[in-house]
């Protein structure tokens, strides 16, 4: 790929069991297994020219790789210590070590605990400070998820792109954070159930739909979804619902995202 092109994709748009849930008959589950779709776990793949970036390693990795091509993971940043979000780091583990995982030094430190047996080097990233990885601006920030001590989402910037990332997080985001996150091109952002759920840790649809607003975004694409929301095509109508797949393509020549989202 050229290397002045950026591709976001989602590799995997479902919440910690996944969608279809093992040995669950709701509506959505059935739907998952007739229709032959399903969400994986959270994985962002970030490509520039020939450079990987992964947002969070699922545990659904191994086949997000394989089904994509991927043949190499070139850095990984961590968001947070849940199972969803790190436990496929071993997925390319004994094809790949030494691989740079950037994240702030809590989140470094859980998740370090669970990965003893496996060889990464640690790049401690104070959030709201940017970084630079392979011509992207890159900004970690604060959200609000409990009961983790710390999640981050991710600022990226690129060119005159600016894409949020929300991370798990539930509606309480720190102002210091809102602030950073104004004004996206696109926000992907997740959202664990429709309106009407009350949720502790995580967004419900009406939440999101609150902060898309406040944030002036100028797309949106809910991601980490649960099978609490109905069937995708179904969801399609009611809500800018991601699928496992799908692509984000920022170019240089174009200058609003909208012209050029790809599907
Ligand atoms: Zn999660
Ligand atoms: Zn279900
Ligand atoms: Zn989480």
């Amino acid at each position: 790929m050229e290397d002045s092109i950026v591709k976001i994709v989602l590799l995997g748009t479902g919440d910690a069991p996944g969608t279809p849930v093992i040995g669950c008959n709701c509506r959505t589950c059935m739907d998952a297994i007739k229709n032959n779709w399903e969400r994986k776990r959270f994985s962002i793949l970030i490509q520039k020219g020939d450079k990987n970036i992964l947002i969070d390693t699922s545990p659904d990795l191994r086949r997000q790789l394989l089904s994509l091509n991927i043949r190499r993971v070139d850095a990984v940043i961590w968001t947070h210590c849940h199972f969803d979000h790190f436990g496929g780091f071993g997925e390319f583990y004994r094809v790949q070590n030494d691989i740079k995982v950037y994240t702030s030094p809590e989140v470094h430190e859980d998740i370090g605990r669970f990965m003893q047996f496996l060889k990464y080097k640690p790049i401690e990233i104070n959030p709201y400070e940017q970084f630079s990885l392979f011509g992207l601006n890159i900004t970690l920030f604060d959200v609000n998820h409990p009961t983790v001590r710390r999640s981050h989402g991710v600022k990226i910037e690129y060119r005159n792109f600016k894409v949020i990332i929300t991370g798990d997080t539930n509606k309480d985001i720190p102002k210091k954070s809102l602030e950073i996150m104004k004004d996206p091109d696109l926000l992907i952002i997740n959202v664990l159930a429709p309106e009407g759920f009350k949720l502790r840790k995580h967004l419900n649809a009406a939440d999101a739909f609150l902060i898309m607003k406040k944030l002036r975004a100028k797309k949106t694409v809910f991601t980490h979804l649960g099978h609490f929301f109905p069937p995708h095509k179904e969801a399609l109508k009611k809500y800018p619902v991601g699928y496992d797949g799908q692509e984000f393509i920022l170019k240089k020549e174009i200058t609003t995202l909208n012209e050029f989202l790809s599907k």
